[in-house]
C-alpha cells in the first residue's frame, strides 16, 4: 500500500519539534525523550515548558499554552497556519501544493511577488544589456565575486518607469499586489503604477527563514540625492523587526555566539564575501527592540560595527540599553581605517579580520574614548568624565559589572565609589518590567495531569485509586484519559507505557497526547523512588477529593436553597442526607 500523505503530515515527519523549538529557546533535556524550558508565552523564573519528542508536542503547565510544531511557530511568530505551514515546508523542504486556496493568505501571496521581483531584478543584472555599468560597478569597484551575487540574490532595477510593472504584470500580478509588495506606486496623474526601484543595485532583504520581504536599493547614479531607498512599511516588511542577512549568518552566529552587526548591507555582503560570515545589517545605527530579541535568539553578544560617538546619553538611541536589559552582551568594532567596514575590507579584508577579533566590550571602550582625552588632575575634565561615564553606568544591568567600573572610575576621579554610586539614576529592572506571572492553569486541571502522569508511573496503583476516586472528581478534559487508563490496567493489563500509547493513539490521538502531557507533567519525579511516587499519588489524590467534594458541596447547598424555596420537601430531604453524607466522607479523608 502507498501511503498517501498531506504536506501537513509529510512537514511534521520530516521536521523534529524539539530542533524547531530550539531554533526560538534553549531546551535542556527533563527525562528520555522530553525536554524543558521557561516558557515563551507567560514570563516564570522555572520551567513548566515541556516538549514531547515521542508524540512531538508541547505544552506549558504554567500557562497551558500546547500543541505541536506548526502551532508553536503561529503563536511564537504571531503567523496564521497557512503561513507557518510556509514557513516550516521550506525548512522540511516539502513542496506546497500551490493554488490551494486554503494555504494562501495575503502575507504569502505577497511573499510570492517579492520572489518573483527579486528573480526579475536578478536576472536583469546577470544578463541584460542595459546592466553591463552595474555589473562593472559590482566586480569593479566593490570587488564583489560572481558566487557572492548568486548568495545574495543581489539584482540591479533597470533605469525605467515600469521594466519590473510590465513583467510582473505578464505573469498575472495585479497592480493592487504590486502596490502592497512596496515595489510599484500609484501614479499621481492618470492611471496605472511604475517602479519604485529604478537604476539602482537591488539587495533583497530576506527574513530569518530566507524569504524575501523587502528590498534596499542603492543608486547607481553618484548624483542621485537618496543613495539609498527601501521599501515601505508593508503587511510583510517592518524595518525595525529585520536583521539582513540573519537568515545566512545565523549557523555560524549561534556557532561563534557572537553577532557583528554592521549598517549596511554592502558592508554585510563585503564582510561575507571576506570570511567574516556572522554578520548583520542593522539597516541603520541603532538596534532596534525587535532586531534585540531576534539577536537573542542566536548570539550571546553583538558586536557593533557603527561609527560610534563617544556621547553616554546615545547608548539608549543606539539600543545597547535595550541589548543590556536582555542580557546582549555589546561591544565594539572600531576600525582602524576607512569610514565603514565596506571600505575597510575594500583595501584590505585582513585588517577587517584583526578588528573583528579586537572588539572591546562596549564599557571598555566608552572609558578609554573618554577617559583618553581628558586629564585626572584638571577639575574640569574630572567633572565631564562623570558626565560621560556616570548616566552609561546607570544602565548597566549586571551588578558585579556595575560594580567594577564604578570602581575604575572612582579610581581615576580619586573620590570614594559610594558617593559616585549615589549619583546614579536608578532605571527600572527588567524583572519590573516583565512581571512573573502567576499560573493560569485550574488548580483542578494541574491535579488531574499530574495524577495521570504518576499512574503512568506507577500504574499498579490505578485499581486501588479508582476505588477512592471518581471520574467526575477530575477535570473534565482529563477524565476520558483517567477512564482509558483503568480500562488498559483492568482489560489488557498493559503495564508498559510505550504499549499504552500505542493503544492510545490506535483508539484516539488526543488520549494518546493526554498521555505524553501527564507524563510531562511529572517529569520531575520519573528519577525518584517508589515510596516517593505513592507518596504524591497520595497527596494528589486527596487534593483532588478535597477539591471534587468542595464543588460538590457548593452545587448541594444552591440545589437545596432552590428546593427549599420551592417547598419541595421530599428533594429537601434527600438533599440534606446527601449533604450530610459528604460532609462526613469530607471529614475522614
Ligand atoms: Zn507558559
Amino acid at each position: 500500500m502507498v501511503l498517501v500523505n498531506s504536506p501537513v503530515e509529510e512537514i511534521k515527519n520530516k521536521l523534529d519539534i524539539a530542533e524547531v523549538i530550539g531554533e526560538y529557546i534553549p531546551l535542556k533535556p527533563a527525562g528520555p525523550e522530553r525536554l524543558k524550558a521557561r516558557c515563551p508565552f507567560h514570563n516564570e523564573r522555572t520551567p513548566s515548558f515541556m516538549v514531547s519528542r515521542y508524540r512531538q508536542i508541547f505544552h506549558c503547565f504554567g500557562c497551558g499554552e500546547g500543541g505541536d510544531l506548526i502551532t508553536f511557530v503561529q503563536k511564537m511568530e504571531g503567523l496564521e497556519f497557512p503561513e507557518a505551514l510556509r514557513l516550516l515546508a521550506k525548512k522540511a523542504n516539502v513542496q506546497l501544493p500551490q493554488y490551494d486556496p486554503k494555504l494562501t493568505t495575503e502575507k504569502t501571496a505577497l511573499l510570492d511577488v517579492l520572489k518573483i521581483a527579486a528573480a526579475y531584478y536578478h536576472e536583469y543584472l546577470l544578463k541584460a544589456q542595459a546592466a553591463r555599468s552595474a555589473r562593472e560597478y559590482l566586480s569593479q569597484a566593490r570587488k564583489l565575486k560572481p558566487e557572492t551575487l548568486e548568495i545574495f540574490k543581489i539584482g540591479y532595477a533597470p533605469d525605467a518607469w515600469d521594466g519590473l510593472t510590465l513583467a510582473l504584470k505578464k505573469r498575472g500580478i495585479s497592480e493592487a499586489y504590486l502596490i502592497s509588495a512596496g515595489v510599484s506606486v500609484r501614479r499621481e496623474k492618470g492611471e496605472g503604477v511604475y517602479d519604485r526601484f529604478r537604476n539602482r543595485i537591488m539587495f533583497p532583504i530576506r527574513d530569518v527563514h530566507g524569504s524575501v520581504i523587502g528590498f534596499g536599493g542603492r543608486a547607481l547614479a553618484e548624483n542621485e540625492p537618496a543613495k539609498y531607498i527601501n521599501t515601505p512599511q508593508t503587511l510583510v516588511y517592518n524595518k525595525s523587526q529585520v536583521l539582513y542577512n540573519l537568515d545566512l549568518a545565523k549557523p555560524e552566529i549561534r556557532k561563534q555566539k557572537i553577532a557583528i552587526v554592521v549598517e549596511g548591507y554592502m558592508d554585510c555582503v563585503a564582510s561575507y564575501q571576506a570570511g567574516v560570515g556572522n554578520v548583520v545589517a542593522a539597516s541603520g545605527t541603532a538596534l532596534t527592540e525587535g532586531q534585540v530579541l531576534l539577536l537573542k535568539r542566536f548570539a550571546s553578544t553583538a558586536a557593533l560595527a557603527f561609527d560610534m560617538d563617544p556621547a553616554g546619553e546615545n547608548a539608549a538611541k543606539r539600543g545597547i540599553t535595550q541589548a543590556w536589559k536582555e542580557n546582549l552582551e555589546v561591544k565594539v568594532i572600531s576600525l582602524p581605517f576607512g569610514k565603514d567596514p565596506d571600505e575597510c575590507i575594500n583595501k584590505d579584508p585582513k585588517a577587517w579580520h584583526q578588528a573583528v577579533a579586537a572588539a572591546q566590550p562596549i564599557l571598555e571602550f566608552y572609558f578609554s574614548r573618554t577617559l583618553g582625552n581628558l586629564d585626572p588632575k584638571n577639575v574640569q575634565d574630572k567633572k565631564a568624565a562623570a558626565k560621560v561615564l556616570l548616566p552609561i553606568l546607570s544602565w548597566v544591568t549586571d551588578p558585579i559589572e556595575q560594580t567594577h567600573y564604578l570602581q575604575k572610575l572612582a579610581e581615576w576621579l580619586r573620590v570614594e565609589e559610594n558617593l559616585l554610586r549615589r549619583k546614579l539614576t536608578p532605571q527600572k529592572s527588567a524583572d519590573e518590567k516583565f512581571k512573573i506571572q502567576p499560573s493560569k492553569v485550574d488548580r483542578q486541571e494541574a491535579l488531574s495531569q499530574r495524577l495521570l502522569g504518576l499512574l503512568q508511573l506507577e500504574p499498579s496503583l490505578i485499581p486501588e485509586i479508582a476505588k477512592k476516586l471518581p471520574t467526575e472528581a477530575l477535570n473534565g478534559a482529563w477524565q476520558n484519559l483517567y477512564k482509558f487508563v483503568q480500562l488498559q490496567y483492568s482489560e489488557d493489563n498493559l503495564l508498559n507505557i510505550s504499549e499504552w500509547q500505542q493503544a492510545a493513539a490506535k483508539r484516539d490521538p488526543s488520549l494518546a497526547d493526554g498521555l505524553a502531557i501527564s507524563a510531562m507533567a511529572v517529569a520531575d519525579l520519573s528519577a525518584g523512588t517508589s515510596v516517593e511516587k505513592h507518596r504524591e499519588i497520595e497527596t494528589v489524590t486527596q487534593e483532588l477529593q478535597r477539591v471534587w467534594f468542595n464543588k460538590k458541596l457548593i452545587q448541594l447547598t444552591q440545589e437545596l436553597r432552590l428546593a427549599e424555596s420551592r417547598g419541595d420537601k421530599e428533594n429537601v430531604q434527600k438533599l440534606t442526607s446527601l449533604f450530610q453524607e459528604l460532609t462526613q466522607k469530607f471529614k475522614q479523608s
